[in-house]
């Protein structure tokens, strides 16, 4: 059973500070995100108008790049890009918050994937419509290419999402972990975000740990918050601090992120 450790209701999360110089490497997807923030969600065949509508860079990894230079943790993106009119933003936003992007493997053929994103002010809730195009992954040849000495942590997939954790039919955080743990290597840490129910994790001994969610005073858009949250528990790990330390502070600035559009102003 998890130990249901009481998630300290201090509104400012304690400074982690990064330690050394090695920089943090995430893989997988950037996409364009295209928000539409509505003053509440639509009905199908409805003529609406809209609260804003932005671009932002989104994509897992890369929000969760995002994150982590937003932290003030040296880090660089590894995944696909087509150039182009999306491409050229993306590269530019991802300079314009310090990520390298050396890793990134721009394809001579497909389209960068774009998200149409449905932001709904009175919830916070963010329904994605993402087209996953033609565009080539990154290889085992692209990654052959870097430099591991450069890193002190690579994320791909260690983390589960909500979403998946449903897919696969568990209803809570606590199920997935234990209807996963023997699914994974012996050693693991499995971690799992549940949105206001906060994050559930099994540490590489056994040990169940738990933070409660930090909802924000008013939740206004909880696009990116699972990588926020991961984001911020890597950055916590990263730095030495303990599970139960990492997934508390992920809770609290996953929770910070709901109360704002977008990532400026997490920390
Ligand atoms: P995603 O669906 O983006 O993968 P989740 O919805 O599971 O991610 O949320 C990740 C983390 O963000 C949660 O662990 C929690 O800390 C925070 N969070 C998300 N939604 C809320 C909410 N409604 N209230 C408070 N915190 C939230």
């Amino acid at each position: 059973m998890a130990a249901r450790a009481a998630a300290r209701r201090d509104p400012e999360p304690e400074p982690v500070s990064p330690r050394g110089k090695k920089r943090i490497l995430c893989v997988g997807l950037v996409c364009l995100d295209i928000i539409t923030v509505v003053p509440a969600y639509p009905a199908e065949d409805t003529d609406t108008r809209c609260v804003s509508q932005r671009w932002q860079r989104g994509g897992n990894a890369s929000n969760s790049c995002t994150v982590l230079a937003l932290l003030g943790a040296p880090c660089a993106f590894m995944g696909s890009l087509a150039p182009g009119h999306a491409g050229d933003f993306i590269a530019a936003d991802f300079q314009r918050r310090g990520v390298d992007v050396t890793h990134v493997a721009w394809q001579p053929h497909g389209d960068v994937p774009c998200a149409c994103c449905v932001v709904s002010a009175a919830s916070g809730s963010r329904t994605i419509m993402l087209y996953d195009t033609n565009l080539p992954d990154v290889t085992a040849r692209d990654f052959e290419r870097v430099d591991l000495s450069q890193y002190k942590w690579i994320h791909w997939e260690v983390f589960i999402s909500k979403d998946l954790a449903r897919h696969f039919g568990y209803r809570s955080a606590p199920e997935a972990l234990q209807g996963l743990r023997d699914r994974v290597q012996p050693g693991a840490t499995l971690i799992c975000a549940w949105a206001e129910e906060g994050a559930d994790a099994v540490g590489p001994d056994g040990e169940l740990v738990h933070s409660d969610a930090f909802p924000p005073e008013t939740l206004v858009d909880t696009l990116g918050a699972g990588d926020t949250f991961n984001a911020a528990v890597i950055f916590a790990l990263s730095a030495g601090r303990s599970l139960q330390d990492a997934l508390t502070f992920g809770c609290q600035i996953a929770g910070r992120k709901c109360g704002i559009q977008g990532f400026d102003g997490i920390v």
